[in-house]
Parts: structure tokens; sequence; C-alpha cells
């Protein structure tokens, strides 16, 4: 008769029995174990074959295992791209319609709330490519209570061909400036990138985006920079051409 508790010792033993791993003083336990024990016999018969593939994996080649197949990247990108062009129309129906109702603040929360969802679930690499969080405070205007005061911008091209911007504002943070812009015809594919021009002639980075050309664009742009201490804000091409400025009115 064979000890129930012998049996659960010895049982979890047959992984390292299969491998060959077994410390030889408790090798002839299990063996005279196993002569006795159907149970563990079918087991062992199920953990051997798995025993023989793992002893052929060579240990150096494990983290190889792990690389994503070729193409991944490319494919998770362009389904961001169609699921952000969607967002996009979206966003851009709503700003006509809000915009003849003469809601351009409860837009710009809502198209700000999209960016905030889209960096939530993770699609904040190709919205919203500045590092720091976008913080809370696009909520719906149904929360009066989250308003924050927003500067009508009006970004001046530099050229005819240059890009079109149907909304852009600017919210003073405690932590620094943010504009955010909704416009089209940012060469597609190109690397734009914005920046603020402090008092004293300093131009701060204010993140980067990828145009996409017809398509409407929803971006927002951020520097650690106060609102009193801004006096410029300037969108640049790849070559760093400015294609879209405003000077902003020194703050009340
Ligand atoms: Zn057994």
């Amino acid at each position: 008769m064979i000890e129930d508790s012998e049996h659960r010792r010895l049982r979890e033993l047959l992984g390292s029995y299969a491998l060959s791993a077994l410390p030889p003083d408790v090798a002839p336990a299990l063996v005279a174990h196993l002569d006795g024990c159907a149970t563990c016999r079918a087991e062992l018969a199920e953990i051997a074959p798995l025993a023989d593939d793992l002893r052929g994996v060579d240990p150096d080649r494990l983290s190889d295992l792990a690389t994503p197949p070729a193409g991944l990247g490319v494919q998770i990108r362009t389904a961001v791209a169609e699921e952000r062009s969607l967002v996009d129309a979206r966003a851009a129906r709503l700003a006509r319609r809000t915009a003849r109702a003469g809601q351009r603040r409860a837009f710009l929360a809502v198209a700000g709330g999209v960016v905030v969802l889209a960096a939530g679930i993770g699609l904040g690499a190709a919205v919203n490519r500045d590092p720091r969080p976008v913080l809370p405070v696009a909520l719906p205007s149904s929360s009066p209570s989250a308003t924050v005061p927003i500067e009508s911008l009006t970004l001046e091209g530099t050229s005819p061909s240059s890009p079109q911007v149907q909304t852009a504002g600017l919210i003073p943070h405690t932590w620094g400036v943010e504009v955010r812009m909704v416009g089209t015809g940012f060469a597609a594919g190109e690397t734009f990138r914005a920046a603020f021009r402090s008092r004293d002639g300093r131009l701060l980075p204010a993140g980067e985006f990828l145009g996409t050309g017809e398509k409407t664009l929803t971006c927002n742009m951020q520097a650690a920079l106060l609102r009193p201490d801004t006096v410029n804000f300037v969108i640049m091409d790849a070559s760093g051409a400015p294609v879209l400025t405003t000077d902003l009115p020194a703050a009340a």
C-alpha cells in the first residue's frame, strides 16, 4: 500500500526525473515508487516528450524566442493611424458643429479628451508625442468644475502652402503652457516640431508630430514655460523652417 503523502511528494519530482536532474540519493526512491504507482508512471509518460523538447532548447537562444515577427510594428502603426483618422474625422465634424454653435471651448475640451483617451489606451505615441502626461484638464464641458480658460489662437501660415488650422487654443497651466490644435494639410509622414518662444528669447520644444496630409490632425503641444513668460508659438517643418506661427499678447 502506497502512502498518499509519499505519492504526492515523489510525484513533484517527476519533472526533474524526466530531465535527469534528480539528485542520485533521491532517484532510487522515485524509481521504486514508479514500479508500484500507475498514476505516476502515466504522468511520467506524459512529461517525458516535453522533457526531450526542453533539452533540445539552446538557452542562449531563448531571448530570440520573444522577438516579434518582422512587420508587426508597421501593422500596429497602420492600425493606429486608421483608428486615429476615424477619431480625427469625428473630431472635425464635431468642430464644425460646435464652432457654428459658438461652443469652441466645449469642442476643445472634447478634442483634448480624445487625446487624453488615446494616450491612455496606448495611441499616445501617435497623437501626443510629448512624454509629459496629459493632465486631466480636458474633461467634457458638462463638468463645470473642470473648466479651464482657453485663449483662442490664430496661427498664421508663413506661405500659401502652409497647413490650415481649424481651431487652436492656448491653455495656461500652473506647470506650463499647452496648445491644442486641429488642422489639416500637414505633409503626410513629415515630422513637425512645435515650440514656444520665451520672453528672454529661448525656444522651448513643445513636442513633435507626424503630418497626416488631408486628414484632420488633432494635437496637444506643451512646454514647461509659464504663460506670462511666453511670447510666441511656432510649428516648424522637418527642415526647421516655421510653417505656422503666432505672437501671443502679453498675458493679463
Ligand atoms: Zn505515485
